[in-house]
């Protein structure tokens, strides 16, 4: 395999990825939450490492050696790097918009209640509204996709508020205790793949809220360049699923006594070839979301890199996947072969959000400042 340019080490990290990627195959199943995959992430320090005075504290922000640790956690599984990837989500919206109040009482809970964040925003018809009366706001309406909802203790939600005092998207930040078992609809995530993400409907009609649970503006989950430069995290987590279709390709090869032969040699070139280059696109949007996040002339600039760099690695992630099938065959891709399991759980895992209007985005970006590139030498 490649060497990694952008490796993170904490404490038994290593170790607890190993035993994350072991386990994969016993929670292929919705109903079967990673409970112990968090465990072992809290104990390694995984869970407060964006925090402050933790080896990534966003303060000091080391995007590219974040992107890194997503990319391993998602090699390991893909549907504990999608959750993992919501904590982290979740705690960067807390250190941006967040109060100081808000910020020491979630923040502890991490450090102190191994408290797991995730972010729901997705929503069919029914989606959320916050009502209010003279006492109090309620929540109506619920949200789709919920991943992690078995174990996730905060869940980041958002919805459309209507008050004197705000109007528009609203994030909250809810103690998912308040939330009963019966709420979830756990017949809502039979999917091809990522199943252990769990990510079932969840309805949140009738839960009281505090003002002190309102997380920032309306608007401003939506503000940019955060909103869609965000989308360099999923695309981390994703590209380590096709690193480990890569590397268990290569196994299945060698165990084979294949690699000989010049058709598979090309295939694996091929692969290696895409690896590389989606590393190096995620190294550089991690360096470009440092150097440009805080620069608002560079604004759409980080944004189209995003956008690019989700879209590259959508299509390594394709094409890792087809080559590696055209490598190993049938054979290879039975179960308990992990081929199996990871091209169902990457095929579905790239089905993201707007993959075409990014595309037009990127374009426009193009269009947009071609002029002005046109003119440089
Ligand atoms: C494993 C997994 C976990 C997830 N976890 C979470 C989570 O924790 N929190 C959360 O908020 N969300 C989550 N999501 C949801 C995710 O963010 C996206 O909203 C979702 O994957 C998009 O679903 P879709 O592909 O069905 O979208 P669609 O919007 O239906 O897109 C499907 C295709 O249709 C195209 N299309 C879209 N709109 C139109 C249109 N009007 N006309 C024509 N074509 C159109 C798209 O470009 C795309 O090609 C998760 C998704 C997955 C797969």
């Amino acid at each position: 395999m490649i060497k990694t340019l952008f490796d993170i080490e904490l404490k038994d990290f290593k170790d607890c990825l190993e035993r994350i990627a072991a386990n994969a195959s016993n929670i292929d199943d919705p109903q079967i939450a990673p409970v112990k995959e968090f465990q072992w992430l809290a104990e390694c320090g995984a869970l407060k490492i964006v925090l402050p005075g933790e080896p990534l504290d966003f303060n000091r922000p080391d995007t590219a050696a974040l992107l890194g640790l997503l990319k391993r956690v998602g090699k390991a599984n893909l549907s504990v790097g999608r959750i993992y990837e919501g904590h982290i989500n979740a705690l960067y919206l807390l250190h941006l918009y967040g109060t100081a109040i808000q910020k020491k009482a979630w923040y502890d809970a991490v450090l102190h209640e191994q408290a797991i964040f995730g972010v729901w925003s997705t929503q069919a018809a029914n989606g959320i509204t916050y009502e209010s009366n003279a006492e109090q706001l309620m929540l109506h309406g619920a949200k789709t996709f919920c991943s992690g909802v078995s174990i996730v203790t905060h869940a980041l939600i958002t919805g459309n508020i209507d008050t004197p005092n705000r109007k528009g998207w609203q994030m909250m930040i809810l103690d998912m205790s308040r939330i009963g078992p019966e709420r979830v609809d756990r017949n809502s995530w039979e999917t091809l793949g990522m199943k252990a993400s769990g990510s079932f409907t969840t309805d949140f009609t009738g839960c009281p809220i505090m003002e002190q649970e309102l997380l920032g503006l309306p608007g401003d989950y939506l503000g940019q360049p955060y909103f869609n430069s965000g989308a360099i995290r999923f695309a981390a987590v994703q590209f380590g699923g096709a690193e480990a279709i890569l590397g268990h390709t290569m196994d299945y090869l060698s165990a084979m006594e294949r690699t000989g032969d010049p058709f598979q040699k090309a295939r694996l070139a091929a692969m290696l070839i895409d690896i590389t280059t989606g590393e190096l696109w995620l190294h550089q949007a991690g360096k470009n979301f440092d150097n440009w996040v805080n620069d608002s002339e560079r604004s759409g600039e980080l944004i189209a890199f995003a956008n690019m760099t989700r879209t590259v690695i959508e299509e390594i992630g394709l094409r890792v996947m087809q080559a590696s099938n055209q490598c190993v065959g049938a054979r290879g891709l039975m179960s308990p072969s992990p081929l199996e399991r990871l091209n169902r759980d990457l095929t579905f895992y790239l089905r993201q959000p707007a993959p075409d209007a990014t595309r037009l985005a990127i374009a426009d970006h193009f269009i947009k400042h071609q002029s002005e590139d046109a003119q440089s030498i």
